[in-house]
């Protein structure tokens, strides 16, 4: 049989390396630490070395699309796809930092979402029958969900939604912060909240996708919130450590063979929460 394999996004530092770590010791296959630069990547896989444990590398920087072909090509033509993808990479401007909001809206949603949905776009084809898929959102998505208009809300919360529909709401919230007038659109006044609330939408759409295309594969995506986490993200005041960050995300990657749920779902703290 085939050696399986797990890639991870952003994997280098914080709560995507404690997914590595765990998934070292619990996975049977290949696990890659992936990061956008190869010195702090590789920095990353001598620490868990020394930990005894043996992940490998690959370069993968989610807002290149060349560097997401590239890495898709390899675990294609070394694995014949892909066993595990867990989205984590991520971004968020501190509450204190002065860049306006426009742009913050734009660079935000452009890694946390856009990026995200490239690297779905050339990896979900490569997903292997069985396989598992984990995409990295936050408890400010659904808090953000609430805080959107009832029309948002209603079409976030639909089972008809499309990916072109959710990418074109996705922009319009960047257009409109841009202008000054995403409140006035019914959006919070949270870009990272909007583009967590973009990976959790994009993940139930994906969910349906392969149920209808590929039913037969057992293939299972879920978004999940990781909890406050002790990361540059996060204030070091945060209750959980990165290990402790991971254990959703890793319970979701390791559903059992057969499993059949959660699929399509937002998760934290092992459980489907309310979307
Ligand atoms: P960190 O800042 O510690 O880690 C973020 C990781 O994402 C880093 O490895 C970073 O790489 C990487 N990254 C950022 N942009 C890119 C890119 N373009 N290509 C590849 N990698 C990239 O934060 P966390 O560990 O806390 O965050 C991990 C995920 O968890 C994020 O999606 C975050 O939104 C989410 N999350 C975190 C929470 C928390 O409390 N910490 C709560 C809820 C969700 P580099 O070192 O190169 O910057």
């Amino acid at each position: 049989m085939s050696t399986k394999v797990a890639v991870v996004t952003g994997s280098n530092k914080g709560i995507g390396l404690a997914i590595v770590r765990a998934l070292c010791k619990q996975f049977n296959g290949d696990v890659y630490v992936t990061s956008r630069d190869v010195g702090r990547g590789e920095e990353a896989v001598k620490t868990l070395n020394s930990e005894g444990l043996k992940p490998k590398f690959h370069q993968l920087d989610i807002n290149d699309l060349n560097s997401i072909k590239n890495a898709a090509a390899y675990f294609k033509g070394k694995y014949g796809g892909v066993d595990i993808l867990i989205n984590n990479a991520g971004i968020a401007f501190k509450a204190s930092d002065t860049t306006p909001f426009g742009v913050q809206a734009e660079v935000t949603l452009r890694t946390n979402f856009f990026a995200t949905r490239d690297v779905l776009t050339h990896f979900l084809p490569l997903v292997k029958a069985g396989g598992r898929v984990v995409n990295v959102s936050s408890m400010l998505s659904a808090s953000g969900l609430k805080q959107c208009s009832p029309e948002l809300q209603q079409r976030f919360r639909s089972e008809d939604i499309t990916e072109d529909e959710l990418v074109a709401l996705m922009q319009q919230f960047v257009d409109e912060a841009k202008k000054g007038e995403h409140k006035q659109g019914g959006w919070p006044d949270m870009s990272y909240a909007v583009s967590k609330i973009g990976v959790t939408v994009l993940s139930t759409i994906h969910a349906r996708h392969l149920s209808t295309e590929r039913p037969k594969d057992g293939i299972l995506i879920n978004a999940c919130c990781p909890g406050w986490v002790r990361t540059e993200i996060a204030a070091p005041g945060a209750p959980k450590s990165p290990d402790e960050g991971a254990i959703t995300p890793v319970y979701l990657a390791l559903l059992a063979p057969g499993a059949t749920e959660p699929h399509g779902k937002y998760v934290s703290d092992k459980e489907v929460q309310p979307w």
